[in-house]
This record gives structure tokens, C-alpha cells and sequence, in this order.
């Protein structure tokens, strides 16, 4: 009999496929003591774990895709120096026998005395070795107690044409997936705008979170199915259900292609108003994508993915480089680079970006803050994006910003930069446009002492709707709480249109309810005539803009405006989506 399971669907589409299980369950390490004619014995136990964990970070390397943008083969380099000194491969054997344990534990002793020296020293660098030894120490445990390794497991592991079921998966954990071919994703965690949920937006595959202790329920290898629009899984299906969903995903295949052919047709609507519409991305990779679809300037490149799953982050190079990349493929269309997001989830699997646990990560030192606060991280890539000024149409944008002092220092900082620059005799657009995202409701509230600061905006629902509101967005138990059209958020949205259309600056919208076809009517009609989406999103995006007439939106928009009652406002939303005479 076939069982289902109901979590949140997050990217939309059928996946039929084998599950592949990711665990990130913890290692409970303790202490036994051995006799001693047991101890070489343990030391041969230790050696054994040893050598295989060098062998599996040597297999992730050789398994990389040569031409990833992300620096996972420096990260895996300095894995394999840390686990052949003699701290981690000879001390470990010591303590096996002076302390008569068995090897976890004297792993366990060896990794806290290393952290230990290497807190008393105030420096990033040796912040981040610190996790770095807790990272290979880790491996070495995991093989002692016959764990699998999450890590490994995405990376060398053949995931081409399964479905991921995981406890959770991180944005970088995502990274070492994409480049596997995988059909589906679901996680027991994680909210609708959690960035892992993005990514699978972006790659245009199926995925749920929220499942909730799925996992028992489900064995490696099983056939399941992946209902991503309506949030279910489908474990054992019987032959029923197997046809009801092929016939599923053949319709969505039909639909897919119908709208290819609205790939070349200019985003104008009925009434004859342009409207742009541009598209987010997270690699250069994602041009690809981008060009699919026939879309055009790119109204949010986020960089963050840039940093993870490596050692030391990027230097100026490798940033010029993924610019130089997109620039190249954009064919004279804008894009607009975002500088670093790190923080809250999107985090680096280190501890150079982050002192200790923040209580509230969300409404910590994320994103400009870390930027501000750590120059040798933020210089890098301003000075490169700078330069991708010069290359092509380039404008910068700076997320999660609450006070216009962050703006004046960041300014102060592009000053100094172009002062170095032309030092250098390097060449940058003087006129490259800076803007911010409108993410902090405190910048909607304040539009007007904005907008004389900066060059555009673009509002950032995702972060705006979880600081209005004041949810989670990554967690799941409040997601129910997540709602676009909380009166608040519409109005938030109204003020920053009004705000920068009364100042005559570029105002677009890049947060995922401008991928929601649910609203596009809506925002249309509060005024917004830039969106950037999805990859995915696109062409359906496109559909709706091109077959909806101006004139008709606004009073119906308005009206919204004025409701309090969600039931109301979800009826009056269904008439603006509904009516073909707007
Ligand atoms: C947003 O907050 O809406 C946004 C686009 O940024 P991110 O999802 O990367 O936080
Ligand atoms: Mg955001």
C-alpha cells in the first residue's frame, strides 16, 4: 500500500525516482578504557580510519566538476594537510597508548587541545583552522563508528537520476549536489524562502521541506514520488498512482514547451506598458539557464555561494573572474551583483565569519554588517566589482542595510577603492550605479531619506516578510505565519514603489513573490514594472505580464490596500487573477 508523507512544497513538479538518504546525525564519542594487549590493535583501528579518510577526500577531489566556480578542491587540499600532520596522524596513536583509550577519544582530546591553542590566538585565519580540524577530526570519528559521512556522500556518491531525502541540506551541501543531475529534493527542515529552496527553484527541480521525521518511513533505494506543487511524497506507489503522475508530468512538460514560445516576444503588456523583467542567479553556471529561457539582464546575482565549501575566501581574482563570466554572457544587458550575503543561513562551513553562536543569526551580524565589520573579507569584491564596471553594464547591490550610515560608509569604501584603482591605472565605470535592497522594513518606512543616497532599489521579500513579520523564514513550525499578503508587507511594498517612483530612481522587486504567478497581477497594479525571478519562473512570469492590461489592476490593487481581512484579500486576489478583461 502506498504511503504519503505531507510537507511543504517549495519548487514545483513531479519527480519519480530511488531515494538516496543524507544524514547529518552527530557522532556521540566516549571514552573506554582497553587493556593493554588490546592497544595495537586500536592503533591499527585508527590507522585504518586514518587512511580511509584520506582516501575518500582524494576521491571528492578527483569526482569535482573541472569547470566549478566555487574553490571546493583548496578546501579539500587543506583537509588532506591537516589530516597528515603529525597532530592529527601521530599524537592521536600517543594518547592511545599513554591514556590506554580507544582511538575516538584520543581524536576527541588531540581536537579540543589543538581548538584550545588556537582560540587563545585573535585571528580569523586561525578561527577558521580551528573548524577545520574539528571537520577532519569528525571524519576520522564518523569511520570509527561506522557512520556515513554527509559530505562525501554528496559529493563522490553517483546521485544522477535519485531523490534526495536529508535531516537537512545547507546551501553549500546544495552546491556539492547541482552538479549531480539529481531529479528531486526533500528535507525533514527548512522554511519556503529558506535559500536551500531557492537553489531548487533555480535548478528547476522538484522539492519539499518540512517532513517532518520522514525518514523512518522511507528506505534507500525505495521508488518514491515527488509531488513538489502540492508538497507530498508518494512512498511505494502502486501502479495507479504511477500513471496518475506520468500522465502528471507529461502535462507539465506540454505546459513548458507552450510557453517556449513566448521566449522572443518583448515583455510589454496588453495596454502597450514595457515592463522589465530580469532574472536572479546564484553561479555563472546559471547563464545557461538564463539564455533557455531568452532572458535578457540579470536583477540579482547573489554571491554568497562564492565562499562556501572552501578555506579562505575568494580573493579579488576569483571574483573578477565569475563577474568577467556572467558580463560575458549577458551580451551588453545589466547585471546587478550583489556583495556578500553571508550570515543567518547562508553560512560558510567555518567559523571566520561568525564568533560563536549568535542567538539570532537573522538579525545578526549579516550581510553589510559582516562587510563593514571585516574589510580584508569585503575589499576583495568591491575592488572586483569595480573593475566588472569597466567590462560591461554593472550595478552594485547591497543587501539587508538599516541605517543610511551603512550606506555613507560603504560609499566612503567604493571612494577609497577608486582611488587605489586609478593608482593602479585599473579601469571602472565612475558612474556604476549603487543601490541597496529593501529587505529591513525600517527602509520602506524611511524611503524618503533614502532615495536621495542611493541609484536604485529592489525589494527583497524574502527577508522583508520574515522582518516584518517577525518569523523565521527557515523555519518551518512558523511557516504558516509566511504571508505575502499580510496587509503590512502590501503596504511596505506600496510605500518603497511610491517612494522611488516619486524620486524618478529604478525600482524592482527580486525576493520570490515576484516569481509567484499569484502576484504578479497584484504588484503590477500597486505600481512595480521591474521583477527579477527565477530561472524557472520566467517564461510563466512573462505570460502573465503580456496578457494583462494596466488600466484595469490598479483599482482592484488599491482596494487590497484597504483590506484587513485575509479572507477578503485572498478573494479580491482571485479576481485580479481571475478577470480576462485586465
Ligand atoms: C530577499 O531577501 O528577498 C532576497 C532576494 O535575498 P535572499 O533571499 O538572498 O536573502
Ligand atoms: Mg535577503
Amino acid at each position: 500500500m502506498s504511503l504519503t508523507l505531507h510537507g511543504i512544497g517549495v519548487s514545483r513538479g513531479i519527480a519519480i525516482g530511488k531515494v538516496h538518504i543524507v544524514k547529518h546525525e552527530p557522532v556521540e564519542i566516549s571514552e573506554y578504557c582497553l587493556p593493554k594487549q588490546h592497544l595495537d590493535e586500536e592503533i591499527l583501528r585508527f590507522e585504518k580510519a586514518h587512511n580511509l579518510a584520506r582516501e575518500q577526500l582524494q576521491e571528492i577531489q578527483e569526482r569535482l566538476p573541472k569547470e566549478s566556480t566555487v574553490d571546493i578542491a583548496g578546501f579539500i587540499d587543506a583537509h588532506l594537510l591537516m589530516l597528515d600532520d603529525s597532530l592529527l596522524s601521530k599524537i592521536p596513536r600517543d594518547l592511545i597508548y599513554k591514556h590506554q583509550c580507544n582511538a575516538e577519544w584520543a581524536l576527541q582530546m588531540q581536537c579540543e587541545s589543538i581548538v584550545e591553542r588556537f582560540e587563545k590566538i585573535d585571528d580569523p585565519y586561525f578561527k577558521a583552522r580551528q573548524d577545520d580540524v574539528k571537520q577532519v577530526v569528525t571524519r576520522i570519528q564518523r569511520i570509527l563508528r561506522g557512520y556515513p559521512d554527509p559530505s562525501f556522500d554528496l559529493a563522490v556518491t553517483d546521485l544522477a537520476q535519485s531523490i534526495v531525502l536529508a535531516d537537512d541540506l545547507s546551501p553549500a551541501d546544495t552546491i556539492l549536489m547541482r552538479h549531480h543531475g539529481i531529479l528531486a529534493f526533500a528535507t525533514e527542515y527548512g522554511g519556503t524562502t529558506s535559500h536551500t529552496a531557492i537553489l531548487a527553484r533555480s535548478l528547476g527541480i522538484p522539492a519539499i521541506v518540512g517532513l517532518h521525521r520522514a525518514s523512518p518511513y522511507i528506505q534507500p533505494d525505495e521508488l518514491i514520488i515527488v509531488d513538489g506543487t502540492r508538497g507530498v511524497i508518494l512512498a511505494e506507489p502502486d501502479e495507479c498512482n504511477l500513471h496518475y503522475y506520468k500522465i502528471r508530468q507529461y502535462n507539465d512538460k506540454c505546459s513548458r514547451a507552450a510557453l517556449n514560445k513566448i521566449k522572443k516576444s518583448p515583455t510589454i503588456t496588453r495596454d502597450g506598458i514595457p515592463i522589465t523583467l530580469d532574472i536572479n542567479i546564484e553561479f555563472p553556471e546559471d547563464m545557461v539557464a538564463v539564455q533557455r529561457v531568452g532572458g535578457e539582464g540579470i536583477g540579482l546575482y547573489r554571491t554568497e555561494f562564492l565562499f562556501m565549501n572552501r578555506v579562505a575566501p575568494p580573493n579579488e581574482e576569483e571574483h573578477f573572474e565569475a563577474y568577467r563570466k556572467v558580463i560575458q554572457a549577458l551580451k551588453g544587458h545589466t547585471v546587478t551583483i550583489r556583495t556578500v550575503d553571508l550570515g543567518s543561513d547562508k553560512q560558510v562551513t567555518d567559523s571566520r565569519y561568525h564568533d560563536g553562536v549568535a542567538t539570532n543569526p537573522a538579525l545578526g551580524l549579516r550581510a553589510v554588517r559582516l562587510c563593514l565589520k571585516d574589510h580584508k573579507l569585503f575589499k576583495p569584491q568591491l575592488r572586483a566589482i569595480l573593475r566588472a564596471s569597466a567590462i560591461g553594464k554593472v550595478r552594485m547591490m547591497i543587501p539587508m542595510v538599516c541605517d543610511l550610515q551603512e550606506i555613507t560608509q560603504i560609499k566612503h569604501m567604493i571612494q577609497e577603492m577608486r582611488t587605489e584603482l586609478r593608482h593602479k591605472s585599473l579601469e571602472f565605470d565612475p558612474a556604476m550605479p549603487i543601490g541597496i535592497m529593501v529587505e529591513v522594513p525600517a527602509m520602506a518606512i524611511c524611503i524618503d531619506f533614502l532615495m536621495p543616497e542611493i541609484d536604485f532599489l529592489s525589494i527583497g521579500t524574502n527577508d522583508l516578510i520574515q522582518y516584518t513579520l517577525a518569523i523565521d523564514r527557515n523555519d518551518e513550525a512558523v511557516s504558516y505565519l509566511y504571508n505575502p499578503l499580510h496587509p503590512a508587507v502590501l503596504r511596505l511594498i506600496k510605500m518603497s514603489i511610491d517612494g522611488a517612483n516619486k524620486a524618478g530612481k529604478p525600482i524592482s522587486m527580486c525576493g520570490e513573490m515576484a516569481s509567484d504567478s499569484r502576484y504578479i497581477r497584484l504588484l503590477l497594479g500597486l505600481g512595480l514594472r521591474s521583477f527579477s525571478v527565477n530561472p524557472e519562473s520566467y517564461l510563466e512570469i512573462k505570460k502573465i505580464i503580456i496578457n494583462s492590461n494596466l488600466r484595469g489592476l490598479t483599482h482592484i490593487a488599491n482596494q487590497i490596500l484597504q483590506t484587513a481581512s485575509q479572507d477578503n484579500i485572498n478573494s479580491l486576489l482571485d479576481t485580479i487573477n481571475v478577470r480576462i478583461d485586465i
